[in-house]
């Protein structure tokens, strides 16, 4: 359904272009969920603006190929891309306040997206936008569906977003950190909501998110990036519970527990580089606690380790 091949973003600044995503290569299948982890910086939200084609205006597209359904769409005018956007391919952002207009009333908004994707029109949309608001888990939608965002929590605002995304009946779907705002109650029904809907209608989606808690009962496949580069991808459940890369390591040792005690929580030294500092060689090694001498100078690719493939000089036969 989905397939970035190679793709690298670079940034205009003041000391020339700086690479923000590199030699990026994911495929997703119809019917899978994909998530991109990693820590603020890391790239992620910015594969998914790449994607969509809405990158700030001082970053660009400089390398690769991104096809959806066996479409080029880094080849599309602008004006097919933003039918696609929306349409064929439906996004939820983190934030449902700021995402919804907040002078139009809900069912509107739903109404709107139907009639601009779908054959339906007038009374049939707005019936369907009802139908909607009830699969989504608002109560009784024949009602709500006047209501002005204000009058929803921030768990129905998102429930609303994601039955926007969903009327206009995409075949792909990208969903950008859409539990961050909510309250750690409400994140796990929002995420199983989506799951569920997702599954029912056999789309691709490809869930973006710095919580690896997340990603364990909603997503198939996981690839988790460092420094705009994937450093791990495998299947979740391999990823959570035998991860090959340092970071991965690391990263799933700063969770807590739900179970048993831990003295203390492990924790990965150092922060992320910024962007037109990324370290020669492995970019994580200055915070590595395997760091070998060929790591400051080699780049490791991601080479097969144990059930997935991480970028690391320890999956590389040479190295024992
Ligand atoms: Fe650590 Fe070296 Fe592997 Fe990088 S390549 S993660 S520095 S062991």
């Amino acid at each position: 359904m989905l397939n970035i091949d190679n793709l690298g973003v670079v940034f205009d600044a003041d000391a020339g272009l700086v690479r923000a995503i590199d030699a990026l290569s994911l495929a997703i299948e119809r019917g899978e969920t994909f998530a991109l982890v990693g820590e603020s910086g890391c790239g992620k939200s910015l594969t998914a603006l790449a994607l969509m084609r809405l990158l700030p205006d001082a970053g660009h597209i400089s390398d690769g190929r991104i096809g959806i359904d066996g479409l080029d769409t880094l080849a599309l005018p602008e004006a097919a891309m933003r039918r696609l956007r929306g349409g064929r391919i439906g996004m939820i952002f983190q934030e449902p306040a700021t995402s919804l207009n907040p002078i139009m009333r809900i069912g509107a908004q739903i109404v709107e997206a139907i009639e601009a994707h779908t054959a339906l029109r007038g009374a049939a949309a707005r019936a369907k936008a009802i139908e909607w608001l009830g699969r989504v888990g608002i109560p009784e939608p024949a009602r709500r569906i006047d209501d002005y965002p204000f009058r929803l929590s921030g768990g129905q605002k998102q429930r609303v977003m994601i039955a926007i995304a969903l009327a206009a009946e995409p075949d792909f779907l990208v969903a950008d950190e859409p539990t961050t705002a909510l309250d750690v109650s409400v994140q796990a029904q929002v995420i199983s909501l989506l799951k569920r809907l997702c599954r029912q209608r056999s789309l691709a989606v490809l869930l973006v998110t710095h919580d690896m808690g997340v990603i364990a009962d909603a997503c198939d496949r996981v690839a988790v990036m460092y420094a705009g580069r994937i450093v791990e991808m495998g299947a979740v459940r391999e990823v959570i519970h035998a991860p090959t890369h340092p970071y991965t390591a690391g990263l799933m040792g700063s969770i807590p527990p739900m179970t048993g005690e831990h003295e203390r929580l492990l924790q990965i030294d150092g922060v992320m580089p910024r962007l037109g500092a990324t370290p020669g060689g492995c970019a994580f090694h200055p915070r590595c606690p395997r760091v070998m001498a060929r790591c400051r100078s080699e780049r490791p690719e991601l080479l097969p380790a144990g059930a997935s493939r991480a970028a690391c000089w320890l999956h590389d036969g040479e190295a024992f």
